[in-house]
C-alpha cells in the first residue's frame, strides 16, 4: 500500500468525524485497502485462462446445473455490497467445463464494481462464448445493502435477475431449468 492510499482513506475517516490516529483505527486504512483490493480482484483475473484449461469434449447433452453458488459483489453506485446466490445451467453441445470452474467464473465477475443485471449477462455471455452450448440459463438472487442500510431501507426485499440464451428461451427448457432452481432437494 502506498502512502497516498493510506492518506486517502485516512481523509475519509476524518471527513466522517473520526480520528484515524486512535488505536482502533490506526491500521484501518491498510486493512480497508487490502479488503477493497480483494473485493475488486476480478479486474486482474483472466477468465479465458480459467476456463480454457478446463474444457472437455463430452457427448453428454442434457442439462447441467450448478445451483446455489454464493457470491459477494459491490454495487457500482454506492460501493456497498450486494450478495446472494447464482444458479447456472447449460445444455452442452459437445463441450463441457470442469464444474469447479463455474463458481470461479462467478468470482471473476462478482469481484468488481457491478450492477446485478450486468453480472447476470456477463455470466451468460461467458458460458456462451467458451462452451458454445445449445443454451445457457442464469438466475441471480441478491440482497443489496444499499437498499437495506440506506435509501428505501427494505430489509426483506431481494432482487432477481435472469438471462436465458439459445434453447433456454424455449418454454419447456426454461421451465425445466426453473423447476430445478426452485427445488429444495439435492
Ligand atoms: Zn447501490
Amino acid at each position: 500500500m502506498e502512502n497516498s492510499e493510506n492518506e486517502l482513506i485516512s481523509q475519509i475517516l476524518r471527513r466522517v468525524g473520526e480520528d484515524p490516529s486512535r488505536d482502533g483505527l490506526r491500521a484501518t486504512p491498510e486493512r480497508y485497502w487490502r479488503a477493497l483490493r480483494f473485493m475488486t480482484s476480478g479486474y486482474d483475473a483472466d477468465v479465458k485462462s480459467t476456463v480454457e484449461k478446463a474444457l472437455f469434449e463430452e457427448k453428454y447433452d442434457d442439462m447441467v446445473i450448478v445451483k446455489n453458488i454464493e457470491f459477494y459483489s459491490l454495487c457500482e453506485h454506492h460501493m456497498l455490497p450486494f450478495y446472494g446466490r447464482c444458479h447456472i445451467g447449460y445444455i452442452p453441445d459437445g463441450k463441457i467445463v470442469g464444474l469447479s470452474k463455474i463458481p470461479r467464473i462467478v468470482d471473476v465477475f462478482s469481484r468488481r464494481l457491478q450492477v446485478q443485471e450486468r453480472l447476470t449477462d456477463q455470466l451468460c455471455n461467458t458460458l456462451q462464448e467458451f462452451l458454445q452450448p445449445k443454451g445457457v440459463g442464469i438466475v441471480v438472487n441478491a440482497y443489496h445493502l444499499c437498499m437495506m442500510m440506506r435509501g428505501v431501507q427494505k430489509q426483506n426485499s431481494y432482487t432477481v435477475t435472469s438471462s436465458m440464451n439459445g434453447c433456454f428461451r424455449k418454454i419447456e427448457t426454461r421451465e425445466e431449468f426453473l423447476a430445478h432452481v426452485r427445488s429444495e432437494h439435492l
